[in-house]
Order: structure tokens, then sequence, then C-alpha cells
């Protein structure tokens, strides 16, 4: 049957019965229009961050012919940056993006689905969450009447901004650095003072000397950000987010209330902008950094070996401890190491055999 005399004809039932599946249709038919604000962690207007979330918006829009509208707050318009999860959660709002181990304080085990220190890149963490990672994050999610979505990787990070140099693991002794989720609570083990931030906030910080250090992404948004401005030193690699994945975070209620074809408009939009995010964060980083070493002749250091091997023990004891401490992080953490067990040694044969003769 055409689609056009179908929706005639199941419109004109619809409108004459009264049943749940003539109401169904009729929903269709009359294009039943939802109204959905989104909250997210990110500044106004930042790049590829907070624009990935409104071209998110933009596309659901024309996809569902103008039947789900979203209103996209950034952090701070409608919620602070770090209530985003109680809002989503709470039915304030219907949509929040963030990254998940800002909640730690509330789920723990939400740390290991943004990245885990010496855990796997971009590439292995898609994998895993498209093979059972998403299923397990959805779990710890639902007492929280929250759906998770990978909504973009930023790919492998820097280790960071430094205003001093870093030569072993007694640098970090009594250092205040800005960096959240598990890498942080490796920083704290190393002898470090952890600051948590929103992007907003992590500038000043730095260019007052109330940190001594960030963290962020990557070139392109640590330029943007204008770190070089406020530390000389940046660091590579980031050990401790090797791949993190940013989220989307849904109200349940409000969408097992959405007709099933707009739930999947959104599923579909949100895996769109987790690749279109690791996208313009690939193409954009190489260029950033040639113009923050030549133009703005920032100290490129690459982390002293001996200390990344410190670090990497300090991690796998963290992990343990953190994954110990209660029952859902450690079968999280015991999912996640099996994975990236098998990724790895994979890895070990196809990417990174080759990855230095692409040069
Ligand atoms: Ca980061």
């Amino acid at each position: 049957m055409e689609r056009r005399e179908f929706l005639k004809r199941t419109g004109a039932v619809a409108l004459g019965a009264a049943t749940s599946a003539a109401l169904q249709t009729e929903r269709v038919w009359a294009g039943e229009k939802f109204l959905w604000n989104m909250v997210t962690t990110w500044t106004p207007g930042m790049s590829v961050l907070q624009t990935g979330a409104q071209r998110f918006a933009e596309r659901i829009k024309e996809m569902s012919g103008g039947r789900l509208l979203i209103q996209v707050y950034a952090g701070g318009e409608l919620v602070p940056p770090m209530g985003v999860f109680d809002a989503v959660s709470g039915g304030m709002v219907q949509l929040g993006s963030g990254a998940s181990y800002y909640w730690a304080g509330k789920v723990a085990a939400a740390q290991w689905f943004t990245s885990v220190p010496f855990g796997m890149n971009a590439q292995g963490m898609n994998a895993w969450l498209g093979s059972g990672g998403l299923k397990l994050w959805e779990e710890i999610y639902d007492p929280y009447n929250l759906l998770p979505r990978p909504f973009g990787n930023t790919g492998m990070q820097m280790g960071g901004w430094f205003r001093k140099e870093i030569n072993s693991v007694t640098d970090f002794k009594g250092l205040k650095m800005r960096i959240p989720g598990l890498g942080g609570k490796v920083v704290a083990k190393a002898g470090g003072t952890v600051v948590l931030q929103p992007a907003a906030d992590i500038f000043t910080s730095l260019e007052r000397g109330v940190i001594d250090a960030t963290e962020w992404v990557g070139p392109m948004h640590d330029l943007r950000m204008g770190f070089y401005k406020a530390a000389p030193y940046y660091y590579y690699p980031g050990w401790h987010e090797p791949g993190s994945c940013l989220e989307l975070m849904i109200n349940k209620k409000a969408y097992l209330s959405l007709p099933k074809d707009l739930q999947m408009v959104i599923d579909c939009a949100a895996m769109e902008c987790n690749i279109w995010t690791l996208n313009e964060f690939e193409a954009g980083n190489g260029a950033a950094l040639t113009e923050l070493v030549e133009k703005h002749k920032v100290q490129l250091r690459r982390f002293p070996e001996s200390l990344l091997v410190t670090l990497k023990k300090l991690s796998e004891e963290t992990l343990e401890e953190e994954a110990a401490k209660e029952k859902t992080s450690q079968k999280v953490h015991a999912a996640f190491k099996k994975f990236k067990k098998e990724n790895g040694n994979w890895g070990a044969i196809s990417e990174k055999a080759y990855y230095d003769l692409m040069g």
C-alpha cells in the first residue's frame, strides 16, 4: 500500500475510533509534536561539544519532520553545569549532555564509561559500547530513570597543561590539578590534590595559580580554551583519557512516551553525533598542535618513560581499589578489563603494527 494511501485510510479510522491502536495511528497522522529541553555541562557556543548538541537538535528536527523539537541550553543557562544529571533524572528536562565521570559522586561505576586510565582508545571504546558495554551502562543508569547513549568520542587526549616541568612522580606531590574521573584518583594516589571544575572556570583558575595544572581535551579545544597563556608546558600522552566517550542522557520515562520512530530518530542522531565528534577532533588536532608549538611557542613534552610506568602501576591499583568499593563498579571493571585484553591483543598486530609505518 502506498504510504499516502495508508495514512489516508488509517488516519480516517483513527479519527472515528478510539482504540489504542487507532490512537497510535492518529498520533502519526496528526503529527503530534513533542517539545523537549536539553541541558549540557558545556559553555555557550563551545565548539564541537555545545555546537554538537545544537547540531543534534537541528538534525532531529529535520529527521522527525518537525515533530520532535529540542531547545538546547548550555551549562548555567537553565541549570548549573553540574546539575545536568539531577535535571534529567528528575524529569525537569528530557535530555542532557556531558561526561559520565562527572557523576562519580552519585554513580561510581559511571566513570568507566567515559574513559579509563591506560584503558582503550576511541575505536576500542566504541567497539566495547557497541557489543555489551552500553547494556551495562543502561543497567547502572536505570535506577535513576536515565537512558545513556554514547554522544561523541574525543579521541586520544593530551596529558595536560602544567605551570612547571614534570620530571618524576614526586612532581605530582602537592600538585593541584583539575582532572576528573578515574585519572583524578590516580593523580591523588600519586600525591596530587584533585580539583573538579566545569569548563567555564578552568582558565581563570590556572591563570591565577589556584590550580597548578589542568587537563582538558586535545590541541584543538585546548587552543580555544587559551590554556597556553596560563601554563607553558603541554604534556603527552593523555594516559588518563585515551579515548573519552561523552554522553547523552535521556529521561527514560520521556523516551518511552515517544512513538517508536522518534525513539529511533534520537538513537540514530546520537550515534551520528558520536562519530561526527570524533571526526571533528581528529580533523582539527593536527593543525592546532602546529599552531600551539609554532605560533604560541608552547613547550611540548612527553612524560618521562619512568613516570608513565609508575602512573600505569598506580592506575592498575586505583582501578582495583575503586572497583572493590561497590558491586556495580566491580561488574563494569571486570567487563571492561576482559574486553580490553582481547581488543589489545588484536590491536597489537593490527593498528599498533601499522601505526609506525604510516609515519
Ligand atoms: Ca579530559
